[in-house]
């Protein structure tokens, strides 16, 4: 089972792939999670992210590309992935066709997840997320139970050094030249599935795994 996650910033991405891996037993690589890792390990990847990640622009293409390749031959992926924030641009989908095809492997689907773009900026601003394990909050729609501490394990809740307002819209911008192309990409290839996960319409991380698992049903 191969899951690819595409959105905007705060879309929910990580929350749905969340679901979506205890569903089917499978990891979920979040290509974020791992340049924020290398950045606080201080490895020579992380200070070139960073770079790029704190102005809310892209890390280089072949960067990304050589990350994920390193990534997908670990064992855990063997049964299938979840992919969370990688493809963002039309290249880099190319190269993962390529990377899967050598594998004799293939996308199940690309979920792309649509939200409403005033309900991004106040997600992202709102957002804390546990420096311990990574779990996400929102201080409005889903707060934890003690100001700052983290519901599963005690750890401290911190605000992303690129979930500031102005950092937010430069990231939206980005996602709309530069992800959303890949949708297009996705689409002629028969996978994608768009859905829609916004406060506004009532439609949160269950309801929309849930189609997803629908999708793949009737597939
Ligand atoms: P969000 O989806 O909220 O923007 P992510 O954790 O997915 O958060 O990404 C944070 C940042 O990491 C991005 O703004 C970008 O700088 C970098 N990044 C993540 N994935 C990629 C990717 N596939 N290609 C290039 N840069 C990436
Ligand atoms: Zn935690």
């Amino acid at each position: 089972m191969i899951i690819i996650m595409l959105g905007a910033p705060a879309s929910g991405k990580g929350s749905v792939a969340g679901v979506l891996s205890e569903r089917y037993n499978i990891p979920s690589i979040s290509t974020g999670d791992i340049f924020r890792k290398n950045i606080s390990e201080g490895t020579e990847l992380g200070i070139l992210a960073n770079t790029y990640m704190t102005k809310g622009e892209l890390v280089p293409d072949d960067v990304t590309v050589d990350m994920i390749v390193s990534r997908l031959e670990d064992p855990d992926v063997e049964n299938g992935l979840i992919l969370d924030g990688f493809p963002r641009t039309v290249y880099q989908a190319e190269k993962l066709d390529e990377i899967l095809e050598e594998k004799g492997k293939k996308i199940d689907v690309v979920v792309n997840l649509e939200s409403v773009e005033e309900e991004l900026l106040t997600r992202i601003v709102n957002r804390r997320v546990c420096s311990n394990c990574k779990a996400t909050y929102n201080t409005v729609l889903q707060p934890p139970a003690i100001d700052g501490i983290c519901d599963k394990c005690g750890g401290e809740l911190i605000q992303r050094d690129d979930d500031t307002l102005e950092k937010a819209v430069n990231r939206i911008q980005v996602y709309k030249t530069q992800t959303a192309p890949v949708a297009d990409y996705y689409e002629k290839t028969g996978v994608l599935f768009t859905t829609l996960l916004s406060e506004r319409a009532n439609r949160m991380k269950n309801e929309v795994a849930n189609d997803v698992v629908e999708y793949l049903n009737n597939k």
